[in-house]
């Protein structure tokens, strides 16, 4: 028996007075406010193009009939939130690189922090949930989930994969709130794809540890209370991991300006001089750089779902904007060469679906490799960059104006790119594993 969440309306349309749609994947019905036939006009009470952002329900093969309840249901509540929430305002703060405090807040309430962490308070989501929250955040805004993507998916699991049950108790049942804000620190100025040679040290004194070095890119490192600090232990040479609770003496962090990519989301540089932390903050899990490798792997295949909203906010505005905006008379959709696009960017789309749900659903059998996600992740990133320069150039010169929403997501899509392991180095990995031959290291 179909469950009541399995209710199309809940998902396929935006919250408020839209009417439900007739099917699933209903590509072809217009949009409030939408320019009246021929004229080129908006409507009367809204300006031109005022929904480009809002979802059209993109899902051409049916993907979504798969959904269990409770992906159904994390869906839906982060669909809504971002379509009430995130949409109408995020534009403003992308441009004034201002963090949207509010909607960080909204997070908790939410009950999707913490990913796939069950107790302390965490979301407990299934991963193909988690993968579904951070496609629809994404969706919405790459801030905002990058924000979310580093609190949870890397601190907070951090903790969670290589901390104590002492530690774990300590620290997650504040996060799962957001009481506390969580940082990663892994890279560093001099090293970033080959984070393995890291600098930073760590020296034993006493029942404390000294922690010396630099670290860049440090998203929420000057907001953050709990800073997982991956550090090289002067005696054996390991890569070992530490949470700094700020504020510390010696814990430096400014806020690194003049990014066109996710503005709402701070990065930091990091310098730590002799900061002090004690023996029962090294996470006693985490003893080789392999413990900090599998953090990360945990979390790439979560880049293959944050592209795919990238992606889908693209196609979805594109396809309604070719419908809205006349040209020679007719809408753009008329023209058989913006048919031919927007038929690409529905095939990439729909692959980029197809990726996702298999990892979701490899995930869940405890069977996600990091190469497969890794190639997940570089395709669908790929894929992404591809469709969002197509929907950016059919919205022509509204295409690089942030309020018809993609030019934030062609900017942002930019930052998935490169962290957690770049486009390249993912490419490397997977090499590796269908060669036998490393080309790397
Ligand atoms: C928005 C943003 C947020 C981030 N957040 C965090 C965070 O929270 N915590 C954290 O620790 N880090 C974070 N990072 C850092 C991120 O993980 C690194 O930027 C990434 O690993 C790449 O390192 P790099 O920028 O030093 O580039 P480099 O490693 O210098 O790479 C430059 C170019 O060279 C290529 N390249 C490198 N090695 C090879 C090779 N062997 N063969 C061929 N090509 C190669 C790369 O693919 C890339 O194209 C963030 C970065 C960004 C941009």
């Amino acid at each position: 028996m179909p469950a009541p969440l399995h209710d199309h309306r809940l998902w396929t349309g935006t919250v408020g007075d839209r009417p439900p749609p007739s099917t699933i994947g209903d590509h072809g019905r217009p949009s409030r406010g939408a320019a009246r036939p021929g004229s080129g006009q908006s409507g009367p009470m809204e300006p031109q193009y005022a929904h480009l952002g809002e979802a059209l329900g993109t899902d051409f093969f049916s993907v979504r009939e798969q959904f269990t309840d409770e992906q159904w249901e994390r869906f839906a509540t982060v669909r809504k939130f971002v379509d009430a929430e995130v949409l109408p305002e995020m534009g403003g703060y992308w441009e004034r690189a201002e963090l949207p405090w509010h909607l960080f807040r909204r997070l908790p309430e939410l009950g999707i922090v913490g990913e796939t962490i069950t107790g302390y308070g965490a979301a407990g989501m299934s991963p193909l949930a988690c993968g579904l929250v951070h496609m629809e955040l994404h969706r919405g805004d790459g801030s905002l989930g990058t924000f979310l993507g580093v609190h949870a998916g890397l601190a907070m699991q951090s903790i969670a994969m290589c901390g104590s049950e002492e530690q774990k108790q300590r620290w997650l049942p504040s996060m799962s709130t957001m009481q506390r804000l969580g940082a990663f620190a892994l890279t560093e100025p001099d090293h970033g794809s080959d984070s393995v040679a890291l600098e930073t040290t760590a020296r034993r004194d006493g029942d404390h540890w000294v922690l010396d070095g630099r670290k860049r890119w440090i998203g929420n490192g000057t907001i953050a209370d709990l800073v997982v600090v991956w550090a090289r232990d002067e005696a054996d040479g390991q890569v070992k991991g530490f949470v700094v609770e700020t504020p510390a003496e010696g814990y430096e962090a400014t806020v690194i300006g003049g990014k066109v990519s996710v503005r709402s989301v701070w990065q930091a540089d990091i310098t730590l001089t002799g900061v002090r932390v004690p023996e029962e903050n090294r996470l006693t899990g985490a003893r080789t750089f392999a413990d900090c490798a599998a953090v990360l792997a945990s979390t790439r295949g979560l880049c293959a779902w944050m592209a795919l909203g990238h992606a889908t906010a693209g196609y979805d505005a594109a396809l309604r904007y070719a419908k809205e905006r006349t040209q020679f008379g007719k809408p753009l959709a008329a023209f058989q060469i913006v048919q031919e696009k927007l038929v690409q960017m529905l095939a990439d789309l729909t692959g980029m679906q197809l990726y996702c749900m298999q990892i979701g659903r490899l995930a869940e059998a405890g069977r996600l490799s990091p190469t497969i996600a890794g190639l997940a992740k570089m395709n669908n990133t790929r894929v992404a960059r591809r469709i969002l320069g197509t929907a950016r150039d059919l919205l022509g010169g509204n295409g690089i104006l942030l309020e018809h929403h993609v030019a934030r997501h062609w900017a942002d899509i930019e930052a998935i790119h490169t962290f957690e392991g770049t486009e390249t180095i993912q490419t490397l990995i997977v090499g590796k594993e269908i060669t036998g031959i490393g080309a790397f290291s």
